[in-house]
């Protein structure tokens, strides 16, 4: 028997919808390219949306045809996200710090037919323009004033575009299993594939955001999103906001420490997401300006993921700045949130020392999303906190195959997603991700967790950032490289860090080098091309 209940498809065009109906307050702040900030609600975005619908159908795009960004987080690059989705093409939000050649075969594998891109990336486009086989015209995300001069034939003009196309138009009755939008993999190994997210899962995603247990976002809150649109769509904040109602606090390119604490404090921001090298950097320039975010700063709870957090953020965030971490993991294939580290009832009871502690997981599942651990053979392993085995997930999220059938089938025979992390379960379901598991480091028989030493090092006051590579060894198979980057004025020799880190660790033992902070930097913003 079928219940008797309306049924209606979980599209993004539902989100701005509902949003638009919303008291007209300034909803999206944006910070421009030029340095400036724009305002605008809800309603605009979604009356806007509208228009880059119909300026798509007067291009002849048709539904499913892969529309590309190459954009920092702003105003018009939400736009995108309804007006592109909300037709029914399928927004592929393509990420400009990977290599170019990567890009142009992302975008040549997507088959992207039209392109719209920050004027930043006019260079890069101009590079990439001659390589792009689908790209039919290029389109600037800017208004006429700011159209740089430029050598692409026929670029066209974004608010010109969308200027001409202002009638009447209503969002289309989508099937909720269409595909909304498309990202690729970091491609550490291979070629980057692409994972196509559908409407409902976009949704659905969107939803656990909001939950309670989830990020908890309400409409009381402003979110700042300092985690890429480019990267897992900002790991569905700019759809679960506008689904609650919450202003969204959009920084384009500015994530440096300076511009992320004057947004945060003029917008009165009072939750954010971004990644561990973020943060790190923000609380070195609230560490060296001396500044007093605690009495300056509404922020109450932060979102990190992408890499594991070091607990000294964790413990930065808590003690200097009154906000609570929420560490998640996922990853591009789980949309990206599968897990996050919010506390049971008995945790009320724990020390500030013991909360710290426990961020150092990665949570557990909400309800949407399962996981096992299973060792070589495929064999489950227990969840007692301490065995550590390969990860696998399922769920509404949950890719279940790549773009084109890239790599073949991606699930097991049970609908189980192999990660590629090691982790540990413990026995209330907490997630904590030990090593990726091409990433571990094999030292005789034993497994030394690079993250571990990671945060070993982090954990020391004179250090800003580590990164444990696992160099080849005659004897033991693999041996920990540590390279570390000092704190500006502080010393710190590699006697005094391996006594640091004998004490945290099982065993020592590491060759140490110490890297320049601007060349160490690069290597940060290399390993966070994802
Ligand atoms: P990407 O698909 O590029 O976002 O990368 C996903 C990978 O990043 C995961 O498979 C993990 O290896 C890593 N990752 C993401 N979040 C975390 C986290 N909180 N802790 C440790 N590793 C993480």
């Amino acid at each position: 028997m079928i219940g008797l209940m309306q049924k209606h498809p979980l599209i993004v065009s539902s989100l701005i919808e509902h949003a638009g109906k919303a008291p007209p307050t300034a909803a999206v702040v944006s910070r421009t390219l030029e340095g400036s900030i724009h305002r605008c609600t809800y309603s605009d975005i979604e009356r806007r949306a509208k228009q880059v619908a119909l300026a798509l159908t007067a291009l002849g795009v048709q539904q499913g045809e892969r529309i590309g960004t190459l954009a920092w987080n702003g105003y018009r690059h939400l736009e995108l996200f309804y007006g592109v989705s909300g037709f029914g093409a399928v927004l592929h939000t393509a990420n400009p710090r990977l290599f170019p050649e990567q890009l142009a075969y992302i975008i040549n594998h997507a088959e992207d037919q039209y392109l719209f891109f920050d004027s930043c990336f006019l260079p890069l486009i101009e590079k990439l323009a001659p390589h792009l086989k689908t790209v039919k015209r290029f389109i600037v995300m800017t208004d006429r004033l700011h159209v740089p001069a430029t050598t692409i034939t026929d670029l066209l003009c974004y608010e010109e575009l969308i200027a001409q196309n202002s009638g009447g138009y209503s969002w289309p009755h989508l099937d909720e299993d269409a595909a909304s939008s498309l990202c690729y993999t970091s491609g550490t190994t291979g070629n980057p594939k692409g994972v196509l997210y559908s409407h409902r899962s976009t949704v659905l995603h969107a939803m656990l955001l909001c939950m309670a247990d989830g990020f908890a976002l309400t409409a009381a809150d402003s979110v700042l999103l300092a985690s890429p649109m480019f990267h897992v769509n900002a790991w569905g904040a700019p759809y679960a906001a506008v689904m609650i109602g919450a202003r969204t606090l959009l920084p384009g390119p500015a994530l440096d420490g300076a511009s992320l604490y004057r947004m945060m404090r003029d917008e009165e921001a009072t939750a954010a997401t971004g990644v561990p090298t973020v943060w790190l950097m923000f609380q070195q320039f609230v560490h060296e300006q001396a500044l007093r975010p605690r009495q300056e700063l509404k922020l109450r709870r932060v979102l990190v993921g992408g890499a594991a957090v070091p607990p000294a953020v964790v413990e930065t965030f808590e003690r200097v700045f009154g906000t609570r971490v929420l560490h998640a993991w996922g990853m591009t294939e789980t949309s990206p949130v599968a897990t996050m580290c919010n506390p049971l009832k008995k945790h009320a009871l724990f020390s500030e020392v013991e909360r710290i502690d426990l961020q150092r997981k990665q949570g557990r599942v909400p309800y949407g999303v399962s996981l096992r651990i299973v060792d070589e053979g495929g064999a489950a392993l227990p969840h007692d906190g301490v065995t550590s085995g390969r990860l696998f997930v399922r769920g509404h999220w949950i890719a279940s195959e790549y773009f084109r059938g890239e790599g073949g089938g991606i699930l097991d025979k049970d609908g189980w997603f192999d990660t590629g992390d090691i982790a540990t379960v413990d026995s209330d379901g907490y997630m904590q991700i030990t090593d990726r598991a091409k990433d571990v480091i094999k030292s005789g028989g034993e497994w030394i967790s690079s993250i571990d030493l990671e945060n070993a090092a982090v954990g020391h006051v004179a250090i800003a950032e580590a990164a444990a590579i696992g160099l080849p060894h005659p004897k033991w198979q693999e041996r920990p490289l540590l390279v570390v980057v000092k704190r500006p004025g502080l010393e710190l020799t590699k006697d005094e860090l391996r006594a640091h880190l004998s004490k945290r660790l099982p065993s020592g033992g590491c060759r140490m080098t110490s890297s320049s902070s601007q060349s160490f930097r690069t290597q940060q913003l290399e390993s966070y091309r994802k």
